[in-house]
């Protein structure tokens, strides 16, 4: 997709060892040894959003303290957010790319995808259906597929926005000249994801062929903001050959960046990839990274991704639970929705978009919060 995709994977991370006085005296928040430090890790994460490189990777190490991470992360969501998450009505409206990204499943060179696009009429079709059901924002995402001029993409996006004035527009459709960022914020478009994958350039040569680069990834990224777009970035979690030091450089990235959006989820394999074999990424790694997320961006938007739901089927509560606000039903029309495959197995492909939307309510209330139906702007 072209904001890109959303144990560890091979390069995986240790678990700490820690022993029962320990975990005991971080229990009691007595002694000041080790595990003392780490809670003092997470208030000083919760105080003043940062902590230093050494004090993240503990914390990013060990899942001794998840829960510890969980409420400080819950307290500091409910602080800027209370207890409101944003639904988004995703239309995945093209899945042909021009890209080759080794860990995507609609990925140019796979001869096996079912390929599709939808016209304008149909998108239409889909936000109508949306606007009923009470969405206030529509993503529109697609692989990079060069069919829809900037002049498609802008006369759609105005008709949205003609048709429902109240309602915020989000592009997800890649990499694009300035000009065209301009040119679609112009004809009305508010926020746009493009996740950066990774933020170290080692890692990014490894999960894309050489044509792609992460400069110019960043440069997207730094013009979406210019232009004064809401913007999102993010990255998989359990890529093939991440280690712990990609996750912080991610980090320290977000924090130079200071998206909007942020968006984070497990890496899952796709049977027609070069990256079929390589194992998904891990659950709790990736809960721990939300928490992580929400206490460095308090005020971010943070989805609680499809990819998370896949890999567990609690996924996207415990997402919630996990310092996420934001969920994204699915708003394509059913017939596509198998063929947007960008990994193996993704949920949520069966439901008419009132069921979807339905069963993320019950979902969200489940996880003990509340879905709202206004635009979900970033509150800074
Ligand atoms: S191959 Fe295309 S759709 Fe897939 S992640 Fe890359 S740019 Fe996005």
């Amino acid at each position: 997709m072209c904001g890109r995709q959303g144990e560890v994977g091979r390069a995986g991370i240790p678990k700490q060892e820690t022993n029962a006085k320990q975990k005991a005296d971080v229990k009691s928040n007595k002694g000041f040894g080790k595990n003392r430090k780490m809670s003092d890790i997470i208030e000083k994460l919760k105080t003043t959003q940062n902590a230093e490189d050494d004090e993240i990777l503990r914390l990013l190490n060990t899942d001794e303290f998840d829960e510890e991470l969980r409420i400080a992360a819950d307290e500091t969501k409910k602080s800027v957010y209370g207890d409101k998450v944003f639904i988004r009505g995703l239309i995945e409206f093209t899945n042909y790319c021009k890209n080759n990204c080794y860990y995507c499943g609609i990925r140019g060179g796979n001869t096996n995808a079912d390929r599709y696009r939808l016209s304008k009429e149909e998108i239409l079709e889909c936000c109508a259906e949306g606007y009923k059901l009470g969405y206030r924002t529509f993503v529109l995402q697609g692989g990079e597929d060069l069919t829809y001029s900037d002049d498609d993409i802008c006369d759609i996006v105005q008709s949205i926005k003609s048709l429902y004035p109240d309602a915020a527009v989000t592009l997800s459709i890649g990499e694009k000249e300035k000009e065209s960022y301009r040119r679609y914020k112009e004809a009305g478009a508010d926020r746009y994801l493009l996740r950066h994958e990774t933020a170290s350039e080692e890692h990014y040569q490894k999960l894309h062929p050489s044509e792609l680069s992460l400069e110019k990834r960043k440069e997207c990224l730094w013009n979406l903001k210019e232009l004064g777009y809401q913007v999102g970035a993010g990255f998989m979690v359990g890529s093939p050959y991440q280690e712990p030091e990609h996750i912080l450089a991610d980090l320290r990235f977000l924090q130079e960046l200071r998206p909007d959006m942020i968006g984070i989820g497990p890496f899952i394999p796709h049977k027609d990839t070069p990256f079929a074999d390589f194992p998904a990424g891990d659950y709790k790694l990736t809960l721990r990274i939300l928490s992580v997320i929400r206490l460095m961006f308090p005020y971010v938007l943070l989805p609680a991704t499809t990819a998370l739901g896949t890999i567990s089927p609690n996924g996207r509560e415990e997402g919630l639970r996990h310092g996420a606000n934001v969920v994204m039903p699915n708003l394509s029309p059913v017939r596509f929705r198998e063929k947007y495959s960008l990994y193996d197995n993704k949920i949520c492909t069966g439901e008419e978009a009132a069921e979807c939307k339905a069963c993320l309510e019950m979902r969200v209330k489940k996880a003990g919060y509340r879905i709202v139906t206004d635009r979900g702007d970033v509150r800074r």
